[in-house]
């Protein structure tokens, strides 16, 4: 009979038990005798202390097999020889989930598995729990009983205590043997891939160091509140004067000093001072005044559905981070960084960024930033591969290990092997060598294999981005975002910081083109400072055009500022989510009687002002004919438009992955609004980001689209794509395959582009 004893299951033994086992396990492992012996020991211990009839312990091979090194009542003829593979079985699957397993039947479970071998027949109840080591399972701790019973919650965290503390010994080395300690080293230190988001492209290869200071402890009522708002006053001056050194020095030389302007508001906010008083004069210590302003902060942040929002959200917090720094005096402490570092943080501000040695940076790893949070926006400009929201990082990695980065797929290789290391290296080369041949052919005209010619601009949103415009030659800016100004300052921008970022942006483009779309606000896309009702469909509501007929205190200093920086230049101006033609008819005549009045107090004007309307709302799309009698040009707006095609939210991540713009009916409705627009003899082009990969861009072209405007990364690529396609091949098949047949071309259309030899990746 395997089982050695059965006793009556009861419940926990509560905290003093726990510590009392815990306390003996130490003394366990403290004993002189073999390996092995220390580890039946303890198994003998822990059996007795949680009243089960079966206590066993697996550890983790490096093959990841699970074998059985102890037991306390199963036959133990079965220690070292019974193993389990990877997620087999009820031991398996709680390895592989990293979370306890408990039930009540085990044979009646579907992992189970049956293993003769242990003589565990008559065992009902069991509990499996993993043993966690630096984010990793190294075994699993078994804890079974005969009769069928559920444990407790008590009985369960009681048996997670004991795994920590059994998962610290055994990757101590004090209680196995070298050979498998080894092993677990091997575990616990073996090369991981890890999974985030790209966010700025490019290879990184160098030294893991993380970026966090930890906060020390500090008390939550204050003693003396004047000295307390005293010392808040103090470490806000010297946040403001280091953010004011920052802007100062020569370190900022090639970087717009927009982004950390934006920052520089925050830090002199007066709402956020005044908050931080509030919390101090209500008898919380400084720095538990900055964590409950930065906790209201961040709630906030979890309910804001518009990125841009959410990104100077997070300036705030990296902002509350910096303070509490400057409080506990540890902000001039910055342990020097390793040569190649690769520098991991939770959240990162755009100051803190610019404030690393960037000799030694090669990238960045941060828990939370989006494609327009500043830090991305600082890393895009210096060339800094940046890659998001990788869950486990912090417990995966240790500082100084090797670590690889890819910026576009978003992968974190850990501690990689050489043949990893040498597919990177030999990647990160490949990609440097296409860079440079993409800057190469930045001259060279956006012509098709058979002569058909583009007209691709690029999309941009701030000063910053206008550089690109030069590197990849593209033939101006499509699409101006011009709301980004409007979100990420704390109020309205006043008229002439308008007319100053416009006028910059027109001088920086240098006679190429500058499509200058009003600030499309309202929906998600609402600042602070803007009172506004709940909606129950943002995004189909108070925005864009809506809101600019409604609130002509918004649009007609914005079309000012616009007509004074173009004075004796092109203006062109696009008007977002126009539903109906006598939306543009209204932004029209607003600048028409803007131009008058400029003229009548006798200032100059732009040479030629060209209005344009956005397509991306189907009624708009419908109606082509009608809107085409009152614009110059017109834009698809692809992302909207896909939205309220398919009706599918472009921010809920399920929508996307159904709704592919690819899609034949999508594709075919585009073809039908192309046609619309050539009929009315109206200039139009695509700007939904989508376009920005190279398969969705070749579907559009072969449905007709003639001008992008492309995110400034995607440039070089399709150039070469447009470069090698013939395109009366691509406009044939694409009609032919949308008119017939359902779904998505995706993939046959990649497929057709390889097999066409046209150059093309991914
Ligand atoms: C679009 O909708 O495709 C577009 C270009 O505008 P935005 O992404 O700013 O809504
Ligand atoms: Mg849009």
């Amino acid at each position: 009979m395997a089982i050695e004893k059965t006793r009556p299951a009861h419940g926990g033994h509560g905290e003093r038990g726990i510590t009392v086992l815990l306390k003996r396990m130490h003394d366990v492992v403290a004993t002189e005798a073999t390996a092995q012996e220390r580890l039946d020991d303890l198994t003998k211990v822990i059996a007795a202390h949680v009243v089960a009839d079966v206590c066993s312990i697996y550890l983790r091979l490096p093959n990841d097999e699970l074998e059985l090194f102890s037991t306390q009542g199963l036959n133990r003829e079965a220690v070292h020889q019974t193993r389990l593979k990877w997620g087999e079985g009820l031991v398996g699957a709680t390895c592989a989930t990293q979370k306890p397993l408990v039930t009540a039947d085990a044979p009646l479970h579907p992992a189970f598995s049956y293993r003769p071998e242990t003589g565990e027949d008559p065992l009902h109840s069991f509990l499996g729990v993993p043993l966690i080591r630096s984010g990793k399972a190294l075994g699993v701790l078994v804890l079974q009983n005969k009769i069928s019973r559920r444990y407790t919650d008590d009985e369960i965290q009681a048996a997670q205590a004991v795994a920590t503390l059994l998962a610290e010994i055994a990757a101590s080395g004090e209680l196995l043997d070298e050979d498998t300690t080894q092993e677990v080293d091997q575990v616990l230190h073996g090369p991981v891939r890890l999974e985030g988001k790209g966010l700025v492209p490019g290879i990184a290869i160098g030294t893991a160091a993380f970026h966090d200071v930890p906060m020390p402890k500090h008390k939550v009522f204050a003693d003396d509140t004047a000295s307390e708002a005293q010392r808040l006053e103090s470490a806000l001056d010297d946040l403001r004067t280091s953010v004011d050194d920052l802007l100062a020095s020569g370190s900022l030389a090639g970087v717009s000093r927009d982004v950390l302007e934006t920052y520089r508001l925050f830090a002199y906010d007066r709402g956020w001072k005044e908050r931080l008083r509030a919390a101090v004069f209500s008898g919380l210590t400084a720095e538990s005044a900055v964590e409950q302003v930065q906790a209201e902060n961040r709630a906030r942040m979890m309910k804001a559905k518009d990125p841009y929002l959410r990104d100077r959200l997070h300036d705030l917090d990296d902002l509350s981070f910096r303070l509490l720094r400057h409080l506990s005096g540890e902000i001039d402490q910055r342990d020097d960084l390793p040569e190649n570092a690769i520098v991991i943080a939770r959240v990162m501000g755009p100051a803190d960024l610019l404030e690393i040695d960037r000799a030694r940076l090669q990238g960045l790893v941060l828990g939370e930033a989006s494609t327009t949070s500043h830090v991305a926006i600082v890393a895009r400009a210096l060339g800094i591969p940046l890659v998001t929201g990788v869950s486990g990082i912090t417990s995966s990695v240790e500082a100084g290990d090797d670590i690889i980065i890819d910026g576009e797929t978003g992968d974190v290789q850990v501690r990689p092997n050489t043949d990893v290391n040498a597919s990177y290296r030999e990647k990160a080369a490949l990609r440097s060598e296409q860079q440079a041949a993409f800057a190469r052919e930045r001259d060279l005209p956006f012509v098709s294999a058979d002569g058909v010619e583009f007209d691709v601009m690029m999309n941009a949103g701030l000063a910053l981005d206008m550089p690109h415009l030069a590197s990849t030659g593209a033939n101006g800016v499509g699409l101006f975002r011009t709301e980004l100004q409007f979100l990420i300052g704390a109020q309205l921008p006043r008229m002439s910081a308008q007319q100053k970022l416009y006028t910059e942006v027109l001088d920086l483009a240098d006679g190429k083109p500058v499509v200058f779309r009003t600030a499309d606000l309202g929906g998600d896309k609402s600042a602070d400072y803007m009172v506004r009702e709940e909606e129950a469909n943002p995004a189909m509501g108070w925005r864009g055009m809506r809101m600019a007929i409604d609130r002509p205190g918004i649009l007609r200093p914005q079309i000012r500022a616009l007509l004074a920086a173009a004075v004796g230049r092109e203006l062109r101006v696009l008007f977002p989510m126009v539903t109906l033609a006598d939306e543009l008819v209204f932004a029209r005549e607003i600048i028409d009687k803007e131009t008058d009045f400029r003229r009548r107090c006798g200032h100059d004007v732009p040479s030629k002002v060209l209005v344009g309307a956005m397509i991306e709302v189907p009624s708009a799309a419908w109606q082509i004919g009608e809107i085409a009698k009152c614009a110059d040009f017109l834009s698809i707006g692809g992302n909207d438009l896909a939205q309220f095609f398919f009706a599918a939210d472009r921010d809920t991540e399920q929508t996307q992955a159904r709704y592919d713009p690819l899609d034949r009916s999508f594709l075919g409705f585009l073809h039908h609004v192309l046609g619309n627009a050539e009929k009315a003899d109206m200039p139009i082009s695509y700007c939904g980001e989508q376009a920005a990969n190279l398969v969705t861009a070749a579907a559009l072209a072969g449905v007709g689209v003639r001008r992008f405007s492309l995110p400034a990364s995607a440039v070089g690529g399709f150039r070469r794509m447009i470069r090698s396609v013939t395109m009366a091949e691509l406009t044939a098949w694409t009609g032919a395959k949308v008119m017939n047949g359902r779904g998505s071309l995706r993939r046959e259309l990649a497929l057709w582009l390889r097999e066409q030899g046209i150059l093309f990746e991914g």
